[in-house]
Parts: C-alpha cells; sequence; structure tokens
C-alpha cells in the first residue's frame, strides 16, 4: 500500500494528485517529471467502489436499526472522509492501455 507512483519513471504521485483524478472521474495523471499519461487500472476502479461500499450500506440500514436522521447523516460524512482519505492509497496507475481497460 501506497502512493501510486509514475509507471515509465517511478515518481510518486501525491494525494492531492491522486485524489483530483478520483474526483474528476478517473482523468488520467500526467506525471509531472516525464509526461508520461498515466490511467488508473480497471482493478484500482473496482478497489474504489468496495471503498465506498460502507457509505451505502449505512445510508441503507439507517431505517433499519432506526437511526435518526443527524446521526445517518454523521455516519455517512465521516465514512466518506475516510474513504476519500484513504482511497488514494489503494489505487494503481499505468501507461499500459490493455491494464486500463476491462482486462483485469
Ligand atoms: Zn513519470
Amino acid at each position: 500500500m501506497g502512493l501510486p507512483k509514475c509507471d515509465q519513471c517511478r515518481t510518486t504521485f501525491s494525494w492531492g494528485q491522486v485524489s483530483k483524478s478520483l474526483s474528476l472521474f478517473y482523468r488520467p495523471i500526467i506525471c509531472p517529471v516525464c509526461k508520461t499519461e498515466n490511467r488508473i487500472t480497471f482493478r484500482s476502479r473496482l478497489i474504489g467502489s468496495v471503498i465506498i461500499m460502507p457509505i451505502i450500506l449505512i445510508g441503507s440500514i439507517s431505517t433499519i436499526i432506526s437511526l435518526s436522521l443527524p446521526v445517518t447523516i454523521t455516519l455517512i460524512v465521516v465514512t466518506g472522509l475516510i474513504a476519500m482519505l484513504i482511497q488514494p492509497y489503494f489505487m494503481k496507475y499505468s501507461s499500459n492501455e490493455t491494464e486500463t481497460n476491462i482486462a483485469i
């Protein structure tokens, strides 16, 4: 686990760069050193969806276990923040076309 690196020159991307790429619907990261376009791998997209799963889960079970609205909102915000903070550390980027397409 660690922040993703450039596929070509192994420069580590910053948390901010990765976070920005994720929030812009997985926009590719252009390496600031060698200008290689690094795209998120398909596997990372899957991991990304797993990381946000608890947020959806809290939303759906809140009515079943009768959580009050403020508690539900707090839980969703806290879980969302944690997911946002840790997500970049689980992502992998690649300049290789086959790794960034559907092939896992
Ligand atoms: Zn590079």
